[in-house]
């Protein structure tokens, strides 16, 4: 299945694709992932991330769109992918639908995690990030040994845009560039919302249970 995680910064999309990913077999692709990557590996395109991201702002369009299109045409994507951060406009959706009609894939779903944003503040807050990708939570998702990642044992860190002054930005960049994808992909018809304001565990089952819905009737 072809899958976008859509939502607004701490909504939990990179909680629920990391479950999902292991779930169904199919690679989670995280463009923010991607792009501390290259600010931890010093490349070119993480100087040039690393300017944008510790003030909140997206990257220009080219940069991700060349960034998805190497990424999905990989062989692992053959039996579908998650995207999780991407498409975060509407240029970046509209060279999506152009990707996939040219590698002969088709998006199957969107699915727009909603949750209150005093919620969102308080999750971007208190979350730890680790290398690997894995995020926990200070108070909601705590890592079995306190700073450690369960997965791979590194130190976590709190993100230089999981600050306040980001965080703020962040959130009205979502409002201004973002959010309106949600009036494009639902006249599309592959829109789904789902309250994102459950527990982990609950979030994850109410999308297990659309996605197995909407397998069975493909
Ligand atoms: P996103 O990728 O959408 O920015 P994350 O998956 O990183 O969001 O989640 C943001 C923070 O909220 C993390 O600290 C994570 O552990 C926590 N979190 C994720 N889902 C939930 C949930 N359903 N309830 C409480 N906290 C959550
Ligand atoms: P969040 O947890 O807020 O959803 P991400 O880890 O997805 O954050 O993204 C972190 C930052 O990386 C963004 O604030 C932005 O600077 C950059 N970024 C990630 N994806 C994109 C994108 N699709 N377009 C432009 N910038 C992006
Ligand atoms: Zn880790």
């Amino acid at each position: 299945m072809n899958i976008v995680l859509f939502g607004p910064p701490g909504s939990g999309k990179g909680t629920q694709a990391k479950l999902l990913a292991e779930r169904y077999g199919v690679p989670h692709i995280s463009t923010g992932d991607i792009l501390r990557e290259n600010i931890n590996k010093e490349t070119k395109l993480g100087l040039e991330a690393r300017t944008y991201m510790d003030r909140g702002e997206l990257l220009p369009d080219d940069v991700l769109i060349g960034i998805i299109k190497d990424r999905l045409s990989q062989s692992d994507c053959a039996s579908g992918f998650l995207l999780d951060g991407y498409p975060r406009t509407l240029p970046q959706a509209e060279a999506l639908s152009t990707i996939l009609t040219e590698l002969g894939k088709n998006l199957d779903v969107v699915l727009n995690i909603d949750v209150p944003e005093e919620e969102l503040l308080k999750r971007l807050a208190g979350r730890r990030m680790c290398v690997c990708g894995a995020s926990y939570h200070i108070l909601f998702n705590k890592p079995k040994q306190e700073g450690i990642c369960d997965l791979c044992g590194s130190k976590l860190y709190h993100r230089d845009d999981d600050k306040e002054e980001a965080i703020m930005n962040r959130l009205d960049v979502y409002k201004d560039q973002t959010q309106p994808l949600i009036d494009h992909y639902t006249q599309a018809g592959v829109m789904l919302t789902i309250n994102g304001a459950a527990d982990i565990g609950d979030v994850f089952n109410e999308i297990c249970r659309l996605l197995d819905d909407l397998k069975s009737g493909i």
